[in-house]
C-alpha cells in the first residue's frame, strides 16, 4: 500500500498535536478505543495504541471521532464582501464546524473568473486560513452567463470545481460547453439549478405560506425543470454535472432517475432544507429568507430520505454570510442566505439517525466528509479514512453537548442564522488537519504547551 501523500498544512493553526494519545475516544461512533497521533498522523489505533511512547494521554471518553469535513457549498465573500466574511473568519467558523476544506464559490468582487483570481485567493488563504480553501471557478465570466470563462486556465491553477452559484448557467448551449471544457480539464459543474424565467421575483417557497404571506411565490418546477435538462446534457457530454442545494422532492427524483441510468451525476443538499420549512418564513422574517427557498414539509422528508438511501450524496452548507444591517431590511429588499459552517454537523447527526434513533456516524462522515472530497477531486487531500499511517485529520465531537446556538460565540462574522437559541444535543469541539490543531474547546492542546505564533 503506498502511503498517503503529504499535506499542505493548513497557514494558522493553534499549534501542533503531537505524541498524545486519546483515550477512550468513539471512531465513527464505535464503542471506546485509544487513538495515538505522531509526526501529523494517526501512529496506531486500537487495544496497542498505548504502547507508553506517547509524551501525553489525553482523556476524551465519549467523544466521537469523524474524518474532518469538506465543505463543497461555502461563501467566504472575500474580496470584495469583507463587511460579511473574510477568508480569516470563514475559516476560523470552517475550522470550528470540523471542516479541514472547503470550496469558496466564485460569487466575489471581482469574480473569481480568471487563473490570477484563482491563484490569488488560494495565495491569500495559505496565508491567513485557518482551514485549506479550494477556490471555485466561475463558468461564465463575470457570472454573466453570455460567454464561457477559461476553465482550462483556472483548473490549471488549482480549481476543481466550477459555478456560477447564486445564478444559473441558463442557456443550455453555454452549459453544454461548459461541460465538454470542464470534462476536458478533468473538472466538475456544479450548478445553482434555477430557472430565471420560472422563478421571476420569487421570495418565497409557492404554497400556503406564500399565499398568507403575500410574498412572491417560487414554484419548485423552476429548479426541477433545469435539473431534469442537466442531467440530461451531463449524460450527452459524458461530463461530471453535480446540482447544488437541492431543495423539492422533484429534484430528488430526477437524481434518482438519472443515477439509474448510469450518468455522471452527483448532488448536495444543505442542512436548513433538512430541517426547517417555509411554515418557519410565515412571519416573514428575512432570516428565513435563502435560495432555492425553504420548502413544505413533504420536501424535507423526500430531503432527508434521499441523503439516506444515498440518491443526495453529499451535505454542503451554502453558508451565506450577510451583515446585520442588510439582513434587518424588510423581506423583499433582505438578502438570500444564511450561515451554515458551524451549525452543520449538529443539524446532520439530528436528521440522519439509525433504526435506533441516534447519529448515523459511518453516513455522516460520507456524507460530510469522504463524498464531497471524492466529488471535489481531493481525495489525496480530505475525507480519507480514520486508521493507522493516515494523516491525523479528524473532527472530534460531543455527542451530549447539549448546545444552544448564541450568535456571540460564533466565529463567523456575521450572525444571519436561523438557528440561533435552538438546542443541538451534538456539538463539534476540535477538529485537527494532519496532526495540527485547528479549533480547540477541550484544551486538547495543554495550557502550558508553546502555542504555535499566530502571524
Ligand atoms: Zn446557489
Amino acid at each position: 500500500m503506498t502511503p498517503p501523500p503529504e499535506q499542505p498544512p493548513v497557514a494558522r493553526p493553534l499549534g501542533p498535536l503531537d505524541s498524545v494519545l486519546l483515550r477512550g475516544v468513539r471512531v465513527l461512533g464505535q464503542g471506546a478505543t485509544d487513538v495515538r497521533i505522531d509526526s501529523g498522523r494517526i501512529a496506531a489505533m486500537g487495544p496497542g495504541a498505548d504502547d507508553g511512547t506517547a509524551a501525553r494521554r489525553v482523556d476524551v471518553s465519549g467523544l466521537v471521532m469523524l474524518p474532518a469535513f469538506v465543505d463543497l457549498h461555502t461563501h467566504l465573500r472575500e474580496p470584495g464582501g469583507e463587511d460579511s466574511e473574510t477568508i480569516a473568519s470563514g475559516t476560523r467558523a470552517a475550522a470550528a464546524g470540523g471542516y479541514s476544506d472547503v470550496f469558496a464559490m466564485a460569487n466575489c468582487r471581482p469574480v473569481t473568473d480568471t487563473p490570477r483570481r484563482v491563484e490569488s485567493i488560494t495565495d491569500l488563504a495559505g496565508r491567513v486560513g485557518a482551514c485549506r480553501v479550494h477556490p471555485v471557478g466561475a463558468v461564465t465570466t463575470g457570472l454573466r452567463g453570455q460567454s464561457l470563462a477559461p476553465i482550462g486556465g483556472m483548473a490549471r491553477a488549482g480549481a476543481r470545481l466550477f459555478s456560477d452559484d447564486g445564478r444559473c448557467v441558463d442557456d443550455p448551449q453555454l452549459l453544454r460547453e461548459a461541460l465538454l471544457a470542464s470534462r476536458e480539464a478533468g473538472t466538475v459543474i456544479a450548478q445553482h439549478a434555477q430557472c430565471p424565467r420560472l422563478a421571476g421575483d420569487g421570495q418565497i417557497n409557492a404554497g400556503p405560506v406564500a399565499d398568507h404571506t403575500g410574498l412572491p411565490p417560487w414554484p419548485a418546477v423552476a429548479e426541477e425543470t433545469i435539473a431534469a435538462r442537466d442531467v440530461v446534457l451531463a449524460a450527452e457530454t459524458g461530463s461530471p454535472l453535480h446540482i447544488c442545494h437541492v431543495s423539492t422532492a422533484g429534484t430528488v427524483a430526477v437524481v434518482r432517475w438519472a443515477k439509474q441510468q448510469g450518468w455522471p451525476v452527483t448532488a448536495e443538499v444543505a442542512p436548513h432544507h433538512l430541517m426547517l420549512t417555509d411554515r418557519s418564513a410565515a412571519e416573514a422574517d428575512p432570516l428565513y429568507k435563502v435560495n432555492p427557498p425553504l420548502r413544505s414539509a413533504a420536501d424535507v422528508t423526500a430531503l432527508r430520505a434521499a441523503l439516506a438511501d444515498g440518491t443526495l450524496d453529499a451535505v454542503a452548507t451554502d453558508h451565506a454570510p450577510h451583515p446585520a444591517h442588510r439582513k434587518a431590511n424588510d423581506w423583499c429588499h433582505a438578502p438570500f442566505g444564511m450561515l451554515g459552517l458551524e451549525t452543520a454537523l449538529s443539524v446532520v447527526a439530528e436528521v440522519l439517525v439509525t433504526s435506533g434513533g441516534g447519529p448515523d456516524w459511518a453516513r455522516i462522515a460520507g456524507v460530510m466528509s469522504h463524498q464531497p472530497a471524492r466529488i471535489g477531486g481531493i481525495t489525496a487531500l480530505a475525507g480519507r479514512p480514520l486508521r493507522a499511517g493516515e494523516p491525523a485529520t479528524f473532527t472530534l465531537i460531543d455527542p451530549e453537548a447539549d448546545w444552544r446556538v448564541d450568535t456571540g460565540e460564533l466565529h463567523s462574522l456575521s450572525t444571519n442564522t436561523p438557528f440561533a437559541s435552538m438546542t443541538f444535543r451534538n456539538r463539534v469541539v476540535a477538529t485537527a488537519v494532519g496532526g495540527r490543531l485547528t479549533h480547540d474547546r477541550i484544551d486538547l492542546l495543554p495550557l502550558t504547551a508553546e502555542k504555535e505564533p499566530r502571524r
